[in-house]
């Protein structure tokens, strides 16, 4: 890039979390399932039903954000985002604005050996929408005969982790991204299978002239799954804007998708503003108030994330930097179990180095054990499962056939009404404001 100009990007990062349930009723929470057989009256978005939180989901984002140093908010409020899309049967999605769970944290990475601190302005959680398929011969909204709706993704545990504008290069971007999916792996909250959208990213980039105060015009680059998209889209959209500035052209606002094919990034929309989204308290939800002991739990739970485990692999092991980067970065739950394998088994092969910027194949960790693989599909198989309280296991025998894994969860001992109560004041010192059966 050239000298006289300065790039700016922030990342807004999308976390599916990999609780048995979904967010806001007791629908199974699996990827992969017969479209619309998880769904209810809730996430379906009938009149008179009213939403239930995910103790666990909630939990889940405050070890993100202990995760990442952030302040986690005395008192934080789900609001409604009002917006109309065929792919959200209630027409607003729950979500937070301005008092998420998490606030002003940061992610140390390492680009070409120079440490960059990231700042992160706030986790919040919200519900996930559900999936709209275009029927035609591209798949895409243009063209295509008649549209395919699957709700089983409609009220999925959603958080978001949106960066400070404190990247200056998509390679340092990269690194942000992947230091935070490492970090999400490790604590066990996620997934992160890019793939199957349980990770995805949208990317803030502009430009301006270097020494300038003021930012420039903000493009936003829209649904990047791998981080290898993320990566190719900065890069094309640095050079397309700069190009733009140089010849004189106003760049506009707006919303940019990723063509990979092309390698290009087109024009999607012109960007909207948080007022065209009507946010208001959502009125059936309490605010949500941590016991700030079960905060200080929660952060004695948490795993070695990949930084520190980076740093002791230096140590104990006398790894260089850069083996370090690459086996703390993106093995995470491997090396967990096989800590005590003696350094002499850590073998980086001269392909497997070139990985170490980012890229997702694990391969140096082979010498080290097959890859912990689970059944396709399915989430949630080795992770820490949530009790599925009585009258949330209900609406889940309703949804739909119950599959085998739906038995095996159902055998789950059940907290029953009281404990979901004692939970519920756990999260806020109000009373719960009603619980609603189906
Ligand atoms: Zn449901």
């Amino acid at each position: 890039m050239s000298e006289q100009f300065e790039t700016v990007i922030g990342l807004e990062c999308h976390v599916e979390l990999a609780t048995a349930t979904k967010m806001f009723c007791g629908c199974i929470n699996e990827f992969g399932a017969r479209p619309n057989t998880h769904v209810c009256a809730i996430c379906l978005g009938h009149p008179g039903t009213l939403p239930v939180p995910n103790e666990k989901a909630i939990e889940y984002t405050i070890k993100i954000g202990l995760a990442l140093d952030c302040e986690i908010a005395p008192r934080s409020l789900f609001h409604r985002k009002n917006y109309f899309y065929p792919d959200m049967p209630k027409n607003y999605q729950i979500s937070q604005y301005d008092l998420p769970l998490c606030i002003n944290g940061h992610l140390d990475v390492e680009v070409d050996g120079d440490a960059r601190r990231i700042g992160i302005t706030r986790v919040h959680l919200e519900e996930d929408t559900g999936k709209t398929a275009h029927a035609g011969a591209t798949g895409r909204i243009g063209g295509a005969e008649y549209a395919l709706e699957d709700y089983n993704r409609a009220g999925v545990p959603l958080v978001e982790v949106v960066s400070e504008p404190d990247m200056r290069t998509p390679e340092e971007a990269r690194a942000y991204f992947t230091e935070l999916r490492g970090t999400l792996e490790a604590l066990g909250v996620s997934d992160v299978r890019m793939e199957e959208g349980s990770l995805r990213c949208d990317a803030n980039i502009s430009v301006r002239v270097a020494g300038d105060a003021e930012l420039g015009t903000k493009v936003e680059i829209k649904n990047l799954n791998s981080i290898r998209s993320i990566y190719q889209a900065l890069r094309y959209e640095q050079g397309r804007q700069i190009d733009a500035i140089k010849r004189g052209e106003k760049l506009i606002q707006e919303t940019r998708h990723w063509e990979e094919n092309r390698g290009v990034t087109s024009h999607g929309r012109s960007k909207e503003y948080a007022f065209d989204y009507r946010y208001f308290p959502e009125p059936d939800l309490a605010p949500i108030e941590p016991d700030p002991e079960w905060i200080e739990k929660l952060r004695a739970e948490l795993p070695e994330l990949p930084a520190a485990r980076r740093r002791r692999f230096e140590k104990e092991y006398g790894l260089d930097l850069s083996q370090a980067v690459l086996v703390g970065g993106t093995g995470n739950d491997l090396l967990g179990r096989r800590e005590d394998r003696p350094p002499g088994g850590i073998r980086l092969g001269r392909a497997d180095r070139g990985d170490r910027r980012g890229q997702e194949a694990p391969a140096a960790l082979g010498c080290l054990g097959a890859r912990e693989r689970r059944r396709p599909g399915h989430r949630g198989e080795s992770r820490p499962r949530r009790a599925v309280p009585q009258w949330e296991r209900g609406s889940a025998q309703r949804a739909g056939r119950p599959s085998d894994e739906e038995d095996e969860r159902r055998g789950e001992p059940g907290r029953g009404r009281g404990a979901a109560a004692k939970a519920s004041r756990r999260l806020t010192s109000r009373p719960a404001p009603f619980r609603f059966r189906i």
